[in-house]
């Protein structure tokens, strides 16, 4: 079998460096032909010497500038949103693997679909600011989504062989991240470290901070909706501290069926890369010969309200998703310059929410606003201290 020809978007970030990791296991499936990343020129360069790409590109032209200086190989260097467009419709690509992070991603998804390229989606903020337009999109142009977050992963895997119509309830699992348990009083205190100590997942800081507030889970259920065409009534979260049971479907005749694996990002990518087959892996295995617990227990959506809010904004629809996304971006981002508490992150996303006039069934450039006006309206709020 001929290999598949990969882009990776995000190349140097937590998910691009896991799907070179499952590339370099089994070169014989896979050829890399273009690599882009934001801002780090020397991993990318790396990267470029390993895999040989056609394509290398770095949307930060100062970064690009640096490394076209010093680079002499036969990959072209390519800079900015062009550069990130050409990668991701590149002509002998078959896959194109979006792991770059939040609404950046959106642009460079929507031109693979329109160039129908498989996409491994492991940038959920494109489905959640824009679920309407990106799966008519792929419908109309016959190219599949394949997820590769770990929750919608499993939830592919449990509906494998079902019929749609036969399902019940969807049911994500969530770690409640390292403050679950915690009190409103408690998290007014909580510094960006100890928010950044995920207790199973390792990954990039903004997706640390989000499973931190259940903004996360929110985004995933938005995301899940997108992707399984399912109403939000039929969307549930359990807290699951252990992160062993990744997600579960239950059907009609009240079955359910559980996706279980150690919590490695590689299997849900490997999956996605290589679906409808299950390549080996040397990845942990799951021992059930050692005593072990597996938990459940409600989310607590009022102390943690970004699931809450994430509910509300995605039954509304619209602009809505697009507005709770932006904001929370920013207020992610000044969290982590420690411009702002936690709690704060919750207060900008209502803000905005509430300030928004929604608008059905956005455009591309309609949602380009919605975003561009949610950031500057918590930027507006954090520079005024209404928060
Ligand atoms: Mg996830």
């Amino acid at each position: 079998m001929a290999a598949k020809r990969l882009a990776i978007l995000g190349s140097t970030g937590s998910i691009g460096t896991q799907t070179l990791d499952v590339v370099r296991s089994h070169p014989e499936l896979f050829r890399v032909d273009a690599l882009a990343a934001n801002t780090s020129d020397e991993a990318l360069e790396r990267q470029i010497e390993e895999f040989h790409p056609a394509v290398a590109v770095l949307v930060d032209e100062n970064a690009a500038a640096r490394l076209r200086e010093r680079y002499r190989g036969n990959t072209e260097i390519l800079s900015g949103e062009a550069g990130l467009r050409t990668a991701a419709t590149f002509d002998e690509v078959d896959t194109v693997v979006t792991s770059m992070v939040g609404f950046a991603g959106l642009a460079p998804t929507l031109a693979a679909l329109k160039a129908r390229k498989t996409i491994a989606l492991a940038n959920k903020e494109t489905l959640v600011v824009a679920g309407k337009l990106v799966t008519a999109l792929a419908k109309e142009k016959g190219v599949s989504i394949l997820p590769v977050d770990s929750e919608h992963c499993a939830l592919f895997q449990c509906l494998q062989g079902e019929r749609r119509d036969t399902v019940e309830r969807l049911i994500l699992t969530a770690s409640g991240g390292p403050f679950r348990g915690k009190t409103t009083e408690e998290l007014k205190s909580v510094t960006v470290e100890d928010c950044l100590r995920h207790p199973t997942w390792s990954m990039g800081k903004k997706i640390t901070v989000d499973s931190a507030t259940l903004v996360n889970k929110g985004l995933e259920v938005i995301e899940a909706h997108w992707l399984y065409d399912v109403p939000y009534e039929k969307i549930e979260v359990a807290v699951h501290p252990q992160s062993i049971v990744h997600s579960m479907v239950e059907f009609r005749d009240g079955a359910v069926m559980a996706q279980l694996g150690l919590p490695d990002m590689r299997l849900p990518i490997q999956y996605a890369l290589t679906y409808p087959v299950r390549e080996s892996a040397d990845f942990g295995r799951m021992d059930f010969m050692t005593r072990m617990n597996l938990s459940f227990e409600p989310p607590d959506m009022k102390t943690f309200r970004g699931l809450a809010l994430a509910y509300e904004a995605g039954k509304a629809g619209g602009t809505m998703p697009c507005v709770l996304n932006g904001a929370n971006e920013e207020a992610v981002a000044a969290f982590l310059a420690g411009r702002i508490g936690f709690l704060d992150i919750y207060d900008c996303i209502e803000k905005a929410l509430d300030a928004h006039e929604n608008v059905a069934a956005p455009s591309f450039e309609t949602l380009c606003e919605a975003d561009a006006h949610a950031r500057a309206f918590v930027r507006k709020l954090l520079d005024n201290k209404e928060v």
